[in-house]
């Protein structure tokens, strides 16, 4: 769980904490008060976060910089969808729980139902029947969410749907959520994100997402760079706002296709023209070269990120890592160095590939190491080289440094676990490739 969602979920629980509770001042506290408030208890959770994960999905470009870019939007949607999705199955489960405890400790202490009039009672039967459909199909999403060998763009397709088993599910709480919270805390930080997350949904249904960012160009160049790299520049028109280096953009060569992220590997320039350099990692971008066209239009939806270069400081190095394709973002931040007016720096950076003979950037980034002032540069090659660990890391004065790291997870994992061994005390900066 991320801080941000331990906070978001701690602060439910003190809302729902300081509202009234089901059992009764005088009564004793028997397993039946503890089902309900654990009823109550995990719908808001589930509900809560369920909003928060469809608010997420809209790509909040106002939010990036409080979650620190896109990518991590995107993953506290994800976690919020999964921890939605868990406490919804604790829910049904605690809900499943009334016949174990009948026969436990019989009906004593049972809490009376609450009970309303006429079309309400009806459409509280009709949204216990359709909460119990969604939450299966909320859990069969989350089984293919999590199975990685699910094809991305049947999962994409499915993935479309959630918006309405989050509408059905909010239609659920409304209604069923007991009554006298509704003029509680909780019951108003429940209609905020219900009404939040019902505007998102309707949002996406729509097809709304990232509307207002999307930017037709046209393809100037393709180049099969390496047998799997393949370098695409498009030219855009007028309204493409500069981007950042680092930043990245939804890219759609085919409708039939729709939107893949990639990052802009150039600084932004005068002609708005963006390169993406684009690895054959899987269905679609295996053999790209040969199903682009020249002047073949393009939609481009961006710019997001905020995998920015920082500044220079005197009192703090920095070590930039790539692994693989993850060098992208930083072959923007050496475009901006080599061709805007500063064009000194404090960093190392670590580029990690399996062959440096045959790897198309290897020669692009010594002559920017060449031209840039306080450049150091370091290519591990795996097919030779030790591969990079902490322990590499810790020539620079571990105390003072900050990293930015953009490659395979795996590696990120690993130098993350072993920079605390090192006394590492520094920032570890991110971009991940992977939004499911
Ligand atoms: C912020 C960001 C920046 C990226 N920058 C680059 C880059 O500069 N160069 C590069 O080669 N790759 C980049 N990637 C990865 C690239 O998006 C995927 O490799 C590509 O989309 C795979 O598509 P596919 O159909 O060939 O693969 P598939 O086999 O369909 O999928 C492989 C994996 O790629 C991801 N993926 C596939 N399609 C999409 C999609 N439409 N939206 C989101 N994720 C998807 C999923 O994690 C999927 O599991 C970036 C990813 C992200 C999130």
């Amino acid at each position: 769980m991320t801080p941000f969602l331990a906070a978001f979920t701690a602060l439910v629980a003190l809302c729902w904490g300081i509202a009234p509770s089901a059992n009764p001042v005088d009564a004793p506290y028997t397993l039946w008060a503890l089902r309900q408030d654990a009823l109550n208890l995990t719908g808001l959770w589930s509900i809560s976060l369920m909003s928060l994960a469809m608010i997420l999905a809209t790509r909040p470009t106002c939010l990036e910089r409080a979650f620190n870019g896109m990518d991590k939007i995107y993953r506290n949607h994800k976690r919020a969808g999964i921890l939605a999705i868990a406490f919804a199955v604790a829910h049904w489960l605690v809900e499943m729980a009334s016949d174990p405890i009948k026969t436990l400790i019989g009906r004593t202490g049972r809490l009376p139902k609450e009970h309303a009039d006429g079309f309400l009672e009806i459409a509280r039967d009709f949204a216990k029947d359709l909460g119990e459909w969604a939450i299966y199909v909320a859990i069969a999403m989350l089984a293919i969410t999590l199975w990685k060998r699910f094809p991305f763009n049947a999962w994409r397709t499915l993935h479309k749907l959630m918006p309405i088993v989050y509408l059905t599910l909010a239609f659920h709480a409304a209604v069923l959520m007991p009554f006298d919270y509704w003029s509680q805390p909780v019951g108003v930080l429940v209609a905020l994100l219900i009404s939040a997350g019902t505007i998102a949904s309707v949002h996406i249904l729509a097809g709304r997402v990232g509307r207002t960012r999307r930017h037709v160009g046209r393809i100037a160049e393709v180049t099969a760079i390496s047998p799997e790299i393949t370098e695409v520049i498009c030219t855009l028109d007028a309204t493409w706002p500069p981007h950042r280096a680092g930043q990245f953009a939804f890219v759609t060569f085919s409708p039939n296709e729709g939107a893949h992220p990639f990052t802009i590997a150039n600084a932004a320039g005068p002609e708005r023209s963006l390169t993406f350099q684009i690895k054959g990692l899987g269905d679609y971008t295996t053999g790209l070269a040969k199903r682009l066209r020249l002047g073949q239009p393009v939609l481009i939806e961006g710019p997001y990120g905020c995998f920015e270069r920082p500044r220079p400081r005197s009192d703090r190095a920095q070590i930039w890592i790539a692994g693989g394709i993850g060098i992208t973002p930083f072959l923007a931040w050496l475009d901006e160095l080599v061709n805007g007016p500063e064009n000194s720096i404090k960093a190392h950076l670590y580029y990690c590939v399996s062959n440096r003979d045959t790897d198309p950037f290897v020669p692009r980034l010594e002559a920017a190491h060449q031209r840039i002032h306080g450049l150091s540069l370091s290519v591990i090659s795996s097919d030779r080289d030790t591969p990079l660990d902490a322990a590499m890391l810790a020539t620079h004065n571990p105390a003072q440094a900050d990293i930015w790291f953009c490659g395979p997870q795996a590696l990120a994992k690993t130098l993350k676990a072993e920079r605390q061994a090192i006394g590492f005390k520094g920032q570890f900066h991110q971009e991940a490739f992977e939004m499911r």
